[in-house]
């Protein structure tokens, strides 16, 4: 079953591309788990699932939908980003494991509150912010 195909259609239309089954799977495809994985291990995913989609159609699709606010990017200093889809994922952080790179999600209040007191004593209104921890993982360790 496509997933939010009005979404898709939207944020395509805003780039000037047009809607395509191809396009439908690659969103499908990252709307399908709520793994953190980069563009090749999408890429790689839909080839296993028999579809033939391009490289480049992949790549590109994913950056159309990351502009868009549907994909969120994560950059872990190590040349790999990482994507996830922002569909029903509220607000989170990321610890994520050096060694095999595994990554978990999580959120602490004590954490959120901090960032809006510091912004407060800063005069800022926050947009947005970025999180990140990083270290061995129990498996790892
Ligand atoms: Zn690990
Ligand atoms: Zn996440």
């Amino acid at each position: 079953m496509a997933t939010n195909v009005q979404l898709l259609k939207d944020a395509l239309r805003k780039e000037g591309l047009l809607y395509t089954p191809q396009r439908q799977i690659i969103w499908d495809e990252i709307c399908k788990t709520d793994d953190h994985r980069d563009a090749e291990e999408i890429y790689f995913k839909i080839k296993q699932g028999g579809h033939k989609v391009s490289r480049a159609t992949v790549y590109r699709t994913i950056d159309v939908l990351v502009k868009n606010n549907l994909v969120r990017k994560l950059e872990l200093g190590d040349g790999r980003n990482r994507y996830e889809n922002k569909l029903d994922s509220s607000h989170h952080d990321h610890i994520v494991c050096i060694q095999c790179g595994r990554i978990d999600e999580f959120m602490d209040e004590n954490i959120e509150k901090l960032q809006d007191e510091i912004a407060k004593k800063y005069q800022f209104k926050i947009v947005r912010h970025i999180h990140q921890l990083f270290g061995l993982c129990r498996d790892c360790n």
